[in-house]
């Protein structure tokens, strides 16, 4: 995690007047989800997991598989995103964000590939879907409610459209029996890592934000913000497009789903994203 978020810092622009081009870049870019929130909720998804290991329970494989992959895959898109933000200059070796965007790109297929992750989370998950008949993710995302109605700064709200939109997609894969496909498992894992991130990052920016990383309670919250809207637009979104390809039966998939209210969810999301931007510069100077 310190190279993703580290990839999130890009270095100063040395060309005249190029300054200002660079510094819109920096806030732009930085914010968007890549650069900040997706690396932030991967290690929210680490100290979390850390933490229930501290706290007696060492079976956190599942947890661990979401940690590491949207950890290693938000670094790698970090690292990506800070080399196109500084242009041609970011391809270069006097600049650092060339080799972290090489010493990051390993860490999503050493110690288990991407791929593998996503099998292992899915593999876990339907498991826990079915054992549950449903109740896993639906009762998760009760919990985000409760705290919603208490506190929704950190876009716990919308983490549980996520969480119910997740429930509502495995248990229609369950019924039209979609993850004979492979790939339907794979996607799979990879929305409900999104979901679980959002839901860990939306509790913990509220109850207990990190001191990991220079930014506050606040900040943490909005970003959290930020990161919540993606996952529930990713999950229903995405989530449609692969059950719908996979052959899934339901033509009210889409209402159940909950689309209008997650796009209603974006709301300020590009005035979060300056915030954060601003609050990024704040931490990491360029001088
Ligand atoms: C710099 C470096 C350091 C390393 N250090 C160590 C180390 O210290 N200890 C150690 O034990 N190993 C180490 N490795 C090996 C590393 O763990 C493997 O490269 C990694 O597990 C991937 O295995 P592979 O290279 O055989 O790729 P393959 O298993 O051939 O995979 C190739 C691609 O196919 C995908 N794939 C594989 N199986 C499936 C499947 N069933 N379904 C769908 N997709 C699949 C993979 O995700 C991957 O994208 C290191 C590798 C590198 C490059």
């Amino acid at each position: 995690m310190g190279r993703a978020e580290a990839g999130g810092q890009v270095q100063p622009d040395a060309r005249p007047g190029r300054r200002h081009t660079q510094r819109e870049a920096r806030l732009y870019g930085q914010a968007d989800c890549s650069q900040c929130r997706a690396p932030r909720s991967g290690a929210c998804l680490i100290e979390w997991t850390a933490d229930r290991i501290d706290a007696g329970d060492p079976n956190q494989q599942t947890e661990g598989a979401v940690a590491k992959y949207l950890a290693t895959e938000s670094g790698n898109k970090a690292a990506e995103d800070a080399i196109q933000a500084l242009g041609g200059y970011g391809y270069t070796k006097e600049y650092m964000v060339e080799k972290i965007k090489r010493d990051v790109r390993i860490t999503t297929i050493y110690e288990g590939t991407s791929e593998i992750m996503e099998w292992t989370i899915s593999r876990d998950r339907w498991q826990l879907h079915l054992k549950s008949k449903g109740a896993y993710y639906n009762d998760w995302a009760a919990k985000l409610e409760t705290l919603a109605r208490t506190n929704n700064s950190s876009g716990a709200a919308t983490a549980a459209l996520a969480m119910r939109a997740i429930a509502v997609l495995l248990e229609r894969a369950r019924i039209d029996r979609l993850t004979r496909n492979q790939h339907i498992l794979f996607r799979l894992g990879e929305l409900i890592a999104f979901a679980e991130t959002a839901a860990v990052f939306a509790d913990r920016a509220i109850n207990e934000p990190s001191d990991a990383m220079p930014f506050s309670a606040e900040t943490q919250q909005v970003m959290s913000r930020i990161h919540a809207r993606d996952a529930a637009l990713k999950v229903a979104a995405d989530g449609l497009r692969w059950t719908v390809g996979a052959g899934q039966s339901d033509p009210n998939l889409a209402d159940s789903l909950n689309l209008p209210a997650i796009y209603a969810a974006q709301a300020g999301l590009l005035e979060d994203m300056d915030f954060v931007g601003k609050k990024l510069v704040e931490a990491f100077p360029t001088e």
